[in-house]
């Protein structure tokens, strides 16, 4: 059983008029339900630039195993370091281990230029002071 939209009485479901007013009923009454669209998704291209990393291990090495000189392993640990610091994205594997190595070769070259470049001037010192005597 419906009621009439128009009158509210009682219609037949088999009505398609309502017997008290005439309003058209039957169809009207049914509520349309519209079946939710599928949006298409839209196919987001993610273009993931797996640049090549360049492998800084070499220079790491190289930076701790000249620090002891001083200088030399100072500048070759600050060269690793800002190759390291370039790379975008996560460090590889061997990355890793170069920014660990060039930053004790950065460490030991300091302190080691601090010592050479004191023992270079104790030599220089001595070195007049002998002249002189
Ligand atoms: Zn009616």
């Amino acid at each position: 059983m419906k009621f009439c939209s128009n009158c509210g009485k009682p219609v037949d479901d088999n009505d398609a008029f309502c017997q008290n007013c005439g309003a058209p009923c039957g169809q009207q009454e049914n509520t349309q339900f519209t079946a939710p669209v599928d949006q298409p998704q839209e196919y987001v291209q993610e273009t993931v630039y797996q640049e090549p990393q360049p492998n800084v291990l070499g220079l790491g090495i190289a930076g701790l195993a000249t620090s002891s000189l001083g200088l030399p392993g100072m500048i070759i640990s600050i060269i690793a370091r800002k190759k390291l610091a370039a790379i975008n994205g996560p460090l590889s594997g061997q990355n890793k281990a170069a920014k660990i190595l060039s930053t004790i070769g950065l460490i030991v070259g300091i302190i080691m230029t601090v010592v050479w470049t004191i023992d270079i001037l104790i030599g220089i010192i001595a070195g007049i002071g002998a002249a002189l005597s």
